[in-house]
């Protein structure tokens, strides 16, 4: 027979799974033999055998009241009883803590008999009074559904009737008179009294419970904060104590640290004369803890004894729910407690310093994204209002600026000095010069996923996208959020981090943890706690951490970041700018002659480019890839050619031989699927000399920098592979090359040809392009598209996040690798590889080399590094260490 009820006694942390957090929890504090009310818990097996079948399960309703029985017989009480009545709370708790997400019931039990009846035995009646109209409110808003508006509104009344500031100015009158109300408003909202039996109220408060999860506001919580749906939550039935019984009681809330920073002390509120969840609904002024000590200094220094205690106990910091009942402290709940990035590092490191956790432990206890909030700077909290507006938190960190609503205008301004905010419906690649010029961007729709969210976390960007509160009217060069509007030039505060955006200029503070890693000096309290994280994971990783950089800056920084090479290194960013003239020379050369003149001007500045890369990252790998993206790219836009040349035809300016020739040009290589066409590897089987021009223009960057006596690592990479028939035809070229350059300089040329894999075909004939590869480098962005067939500029907006809201995926698959899908052919693919080629070099390049859950599939997968963008390379590094624990 499944069991379904557990005492106190006889539980502990370790079955949060069977009891719940809070009922695991309950039992370990009882163990421990703090003081805790005497309770028992109904599993969560319970909760998900009602869920599944909307019935009581068999057998369950005995339990619970042979359980119940021998709590009466310890408390020499029963429930209800008349003249001196037990009261039960009933309170919700799942596996993973949903802070209020759920139903709780207070003061089960009480009727119009027993109030009486604790009215005497406390000699409090206003006390029995405050517990009735409590319980009466509770009960009938969670069990009997009434709108606990209702409730409130009815309370409202009272107190202005009687000119009450807040509840403790009614007296045992007026509460006796509010529970009349309530009951009357029960009875009028659903047609039903409030029953007076206790065993029904007990009853129906734990299916109550039940049914909270699947509460409107639990299921929302649960999405949001990836919980499977189908836990369900235990139900703790415990005995009720009374903060409520005057001015020697009241009820609590402690942190065993400061959850903000981490620090040490006592942290909490405390509000005298409550119950429940008063000290936290904001109904009168709570006063710090620490005052609790001046009140009540025998129930303080207790608490601060079973706060050591706990703490060194859960060896983390613990929160906790107490309530003083006459002097005498009870403890209500606790749990390893929630903190800010800051705090996890400050803990981690004091308790290592402690002895309480191993270092180990502690690198377990942060996280890269934890981390990644902490380098960027961010507004002073006291400081900042009211949002103005909020969306996704798509590019950490904070910036301020005067909105502009156009690309060139926010180039204009930075031009001038003037520190802008380009604010668009969403971005395209024509906004990438007012990206770059702008402190932050802000768009009103798309996802993380979004064009300005991932060139903006590539540059290290601000970005909050899909604020869909805000209207932009590009046009009007203004936005609207309900009824504020906010023109050009206005200034705004933009909070990448938090998905924010504030009016005016909120204060910034500097991120100190940036300073460390651009100077790399250490110094005491947070930045001390985060260099010792990095220690510890650069000790104990095995995945190598390399940056996509593609300037000579880019690297740099990576290497201050301290990134092992570069995984990434684009050129099409190179063909860009005045050279795009010469691109487009390429492209229209109907002669051999044309042609190598046009390439023969491209030579000389991509040899500059890799000369300046390879120094940066002297005696470390920089992998090269050759050209990749459509040439159409870098021709004018067909439809605005076309438009344009009729436009001047129609007054009268026939296009001049140039024109047509380009338009000619542009139709010739228009696609319908760019994606899916003329680009990667098979652009350099088909347009003449272009592999032979980039790959001599790395070779003799490598013999300038052997000759200045460096030591240039060159990789060339090549890209969008599907058979290794592609990779055997341009590897030729490239040894020919490599050859030529090495005879003609004296100087010897040896660079390892790899290959992206980023076609489902070529992870599936891995072992085949291993015997023409020398490395692998897994492209996820483009190997994501093709197996999930979605084209990622179009997808995001189309349908993302209906996929997202019926959980057909939990996160983006361009966010964090589909391990089931994508994340297979990377593994097919590193078997057969590395069969074919043992000991063959793989990594990762793409926006997934930096998200902390991809690391650790990487590492699991058995790569040999990641690349991500050089922001990104501390986050790497910390949670390529955490994979490794
Ligand atoms: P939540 O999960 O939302 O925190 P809880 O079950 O912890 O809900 O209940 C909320 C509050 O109710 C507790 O913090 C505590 O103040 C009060 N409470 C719960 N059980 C008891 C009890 N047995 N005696 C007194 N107060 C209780
Ligand atoms: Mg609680
Ligand atoms: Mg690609």
């Amino acid at each position: 027979m499944v069991r379904y009820v557990y005492e106190f006694t006889e539980g502990g942390r370790d079955m949060a799974g069977l009891l719940g957090g809070k009922g695991a929890n309950l039992a370990e504090m009882t163990r421990m033999g703090l003081p805790v009310p005497p309770g028992f818990t109904v599993t969560t097996g319970a909760c998900r055998a009602f869920l599944t079948t909307g019935a009581e399960p068999d057998g369950l309703a005995r339990e619970v009241s042979v359980h119940l029985t021998a709590l009466e017989q310890a408390a020499g009480r029963r429930l209800g009883q008349p003249d001196d009545p037990l009261l039960l709370s009933v309170r919700s708790g799942a596996r993973f803590s949903m802070p209020g997400m759920m139903e709780t019931i207070l003061d089960i039990g009480l009727g119009d008999d027993s109030v009486l009846g604790l009215a005497k035995t406390s000699g409090n009646e206003r006390f029995a009074w405050d517990s009735y109209r409590r319980l009466v409110q509770m009960f009938g808003s969670t069990v009997m559904g009434v709108d606990s508006a209702v409730f409130e509104q009815a309370m409202t009344q009272l107190k202005d009737l009687r000119g009450a500031p807040d509840d403790l100015h009614l007296d045992a009158g007026d509460l006796a008179q509010l529970v009349e109300t309530y009951k009357n408003l029960i009875k009028y909202e659903t047609g039903e009294d409030f029953p007076q039996l206790p065993a029904e109220q007990l009853r129906r408060a734990v299916l109550a419970v039940f049914e909270s999860w699947n509460g409107e506001r639990a299921r929302l919580y649960r999405r949001r904060e990836h919980i499977p749906d189908d836990l369900g939550t235990a139900v703790n039935v415990q005995t009720m104590v009374f903060g409520n019984l005057g001015p020697d009681s009241g009820s609590g809330v402690a942190f065993t640290r400061d959850p903000a920073t981490g620090a040490r002390g006592v942290y909490g509120d405390y509000l005298s004369n409550a119950q429940g969840e008063d000290v936290v609904a904001g109904i009168r002024n709570t006063v710090p803890l620490d005052q609790l000590g001046r009140l009540n200094p025998e129930a303080f220094a207790q608490l601060r004894d079973h706060m050591r205690t706990l703490e060194s106990h859960y060896r983390d910091l613990c929160d906790i729910e107490f309530t003083v009942e006459r002097g005498k402290l009870w403890m209500l709940q606790t749990r390893v407690g929630k903190r800010t990035a800051e705090a996890a590092f400050a803990i981690a490191a004091e308790l290592v310093d402690e002895d309480l956790i191993t270092p180990d432990e502690g690198l377990a206890r942060v996280s890269g994204d934890g981390l990644a909030r902490l380098m960027f700077p961010r507004f002073d909290t006291a400081a900042v209002g009211q949002a103005l507006a909020h969306g996704i938190p798509a590019s950490p960190g904070a910036a301020v600026g005067a909105a502009v609503f156009d690309s060139a205008e926010a180039v204009r301004r930075a031009a001038a000095g003037e520190k802008v905010v380009l604010v668009r419906q969403e971005t395209t690649p024509d906004d990438l010069p007012g990206m770059i010029a702008a402190q932050a961007v802000l768009t009103s729709r798309g996802g993380k996923t979004s064009h300005a969210a991932v060139v903006a976390r590539g540059m290290g960007k601000v970005c909050v996208c899909g604020a869909e509160e805000i209207t932009v009217d590009s046009q009007g060069r203004r936005f609207t959020v309900g009824d504020t509007t906010v023109e050009e030039g206005t200034v705004i505060s933009v909070d990448g981090s938090e998905g924010a955006v504030y009016p005016g200029a909120a204060r910034l503070v500097d991120s100190a943890v940036m300073r460390y890693f651009e100077t790399g000096e250490a110094s005491a309290g947070l930045v001390d706690a985060v260099a010792r994280a990095m220690q510890q994971a650069d000790g104990v990783r095995r995945l190598g951490v390399r940056a996509n950089a593609d300037t000579p800056e880019d690297a740099a920084r990576a290497r201050r970041f301290g990134a092992e090479g570069i995984g990434l290194c684009r050129t099409e960013h190179m063909f860009l700018g005045d050279r795009r003239q010469l691109v487009e020379a390429m492209i229209l050369a109907r002669t051999d002659t044309e042609r190598e003149r046009a390439l023969d001007a491209l030579l000389p500045l991509q040899r500059q480019d890799f000369i300046g890369i390879l120094e940066a990252m002297d005696g470390l790998p920089v992998t090269i890839r050759l050209l990749d993206p459509p040439l159409h790219e870098f021709l004018p836009d067909r439809t605005e050619l076309a438009v344009r040349l009729a436009a001047a035809e129609a007054h009268g300016n026939p296009p001049s031989a140039h024109d047509s020739e380009l338009l000619d040009a542009v139709n010739r290589m228009h696609e319908e699927n760019p994606m899916l066409g003329l680009r990667g590897v098979r652009l350099g089987l088909v347009a003449p000399g272009l592999v032979v021009m980039q790959v001599r223009a790395i070779a003799e960057a490598v013999v300038d920098r052997k000759r200045a006596s460096g030591d240039p690592q060159a990789e060339i990479m090549v890209p969008l592979i599907d058979t290794v028939e592609e990779l055997r035809l341009v590897r030729e070229e490239v040894e020919q090359v490599l050859a030529e350059v090495s005879t003609e300089s004296g100087v010897t040329v040896e660079c390892p040809i790899g290959t992206m894999i980023e076609l489902p075909r070529a992870a599936l004939t891995a072992g085949r392009i291993a015997q023409e590869a020398q490395f692998f480098s897994f492209g996820t962005n483009d190997l994501t598209q093709t197996t999930w067939g979605f084209s990622r500029d179009d997808v995001e907006a189309a349908f993302f996040s209906a996929y997202l809201d019926k959980g057909i995926f939990k996160v983006s698959p361009f966010e964090t690798i589909d391990r089931e899908g994508v994340g297979r052919l990377v593994e097919i693919a590193v078997a057969e590889g590395r069969a074919a080629r043992p000991g063959l070099k793989i990594g990762v390049c793409g926006e997934h080399g930096g998200d902390p859950d991809s690391v650790h599939f990487f590492h699991g997968a058995g790569l040999d590094y990641v690349s991500c963008s050089p922001f990104r390379v501390p986050v790497a590094r910390l949670e390529a260490g955490r994979a490794a624990l």
